[in-house]
């Protein structure tokens, strides 16, 4: 598909080129030919004026002004120009032009052919990243959807399906629905944070008030692990937009939650320097090994799945959530880990946003 578009890209610009390039070829031949017209008359005017010279002197003019040519001068016969040279030499201008017009076309199709790879290709890795993003989440969808499939088909089957059975069953296929609903409400997340949308609105929020409305929504499962999460920051307003940035303060506490084993403490600080608030989550959980660093902020990456999977659920698209909410601010993130040690993310927020334009 992109080689034909690429193909069908060159065409077009090969055209554009041409048909430029042949008005001006035109317009090159039309100005040489007249100023060639122009160039010989005046030479036949010359002429003319050396047989008058000749004939006031009572001479024979040289015999090159007036040897082959049927304009009538006086008692000698003057040349116009020479038609022969003329269309030897308008043929030799055509002949020019064309080979000028065929080494533009050659040398435009090679960098048309070029450029319409380059300017595609932004396009295919993004089909390309579209299409593995569909793949994966397929796949994601198809796990607890082939889970509930299964359990509904065996009660179907059953004879002796009784109330509390029928109740288990509802009941695991609940869990299956809450999970496909987290994955749902994620995907719908990733989409919205990742639009190009100017018109968010950004506003001055605290980061107590942040802190507050997010570590609301995960203290259940910091309670329900013993874990506590310490604060280390003074009044500090930035200007963000709330909800996303709640969103972001979630996603980092429940993942030092969620990847901490029980009774660990989560310490959260945040600083200002020059015109920036940095914020630290460190938490003593599991850690990320080195080598996964770099891909824990791609779509569905878990690392290491033996360890993170079987300790907590998630789908890997919480930190590419985050990173789209900090690219939205214009901010900056950092991730130093220690395998069983612990992790600190450390985030980088402007305190004024750029309003961007797109
Ligand atoms: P999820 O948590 O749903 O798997 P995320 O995108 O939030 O997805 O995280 C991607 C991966 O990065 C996780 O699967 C986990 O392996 C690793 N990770 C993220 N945060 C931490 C953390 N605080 N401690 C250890 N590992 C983490």
């Amino acid at each position: 598909m992109f080689r034909s578009a690429r193909i069908k890209l060159t065409a077009w610009y090969l055209l554009i080129i041409m048909v430029i390039s042949v008005f001006f070829s035109l317009l090159v031949y039309r100005g040489l030919i007249s100023e060639l017209q122009r160039g010989l008359r005046v030479q036949v005017m010359r002429n003319m004026s050396h047989i008058e010279r000749s004939e006031r002197a009572g001479e024979v003019p040289p015999h090159e002004f007036f040897q082959r040519s049927p304009i009538q001068r006086g008692l000698w016969v003057v040349p116009p120009f020479d038609s022969q040279v003329f269309e030897d030499a308008k043929r030799r201008i055509a002949l020019h032009l064309v080979y000028v017009n065929l080494g533009i076309l050659g040398i435009s199709g090679l960098a048309g052919y070029f450029l319409a790879g380059r300017t595609l290709r932004p396009i295919e890795m993004m089909l390309d990243e579209q299409r593995r993003f569909v793949a994966d989440a397929s796949h994601e969808l198809r796990t607890p959807l082939t889970a509930m499939k299964t359990e509904i088909e065996v009660g179907l089957r059953d004879k002796n399906l009784n109330a509390e059975l029928a109740k288990e069953l509802l009941q695991s296929n609940l869990e299956e629905v809450d999970e496909l609903k987290l994955l749902s409400d994620d995907l719908l997340s990733l989409s919205t944070y990742q639009k190009e949308n100017n018109n968010r609105e950004f506003e001055n929020v605290t980061l107590e008030e942040v802190f507050d409305e997010a570590y609301g929504t995960v203290r259940a499962l910091a309670q329900e692990k013993h874990i506590e999460v310490h604060r280390e920051f003074g009044d500090i307003t930035l200007e963000a937009n709330r909800q996303s940035l709640i969103k972001l303060f979630v996603i980092f506490l429940e993942n030092a939650i969620k990847y901490s084993p029980e009774g660990r403490t989560v310490n959260l600080t945040a600083a200002l320097k020059k015109n920036r608030v940095v914020i630290t989550i460190q938490d003593q959980g599991i850690g990320i090994r080195a080598s996964e660093i770099p891909y824990i902020f791609n779509r569905f990456y878990r690392a290491d799945a033996s360890r993170s999977k079987n300790q907590a659920p998630g789908y890997g698209l919480g930190l590419s959530i985050a990173k789209s909410i900090i690219d939205i601010h214009d901010g900056k993130v950092d991730v130093a880990s220690e395998p069983d040690k612990g992790t600190t993310f450390t985030l980088a927020l402007p305190l004024k946003h750029q309003k961007k334009f797109y």
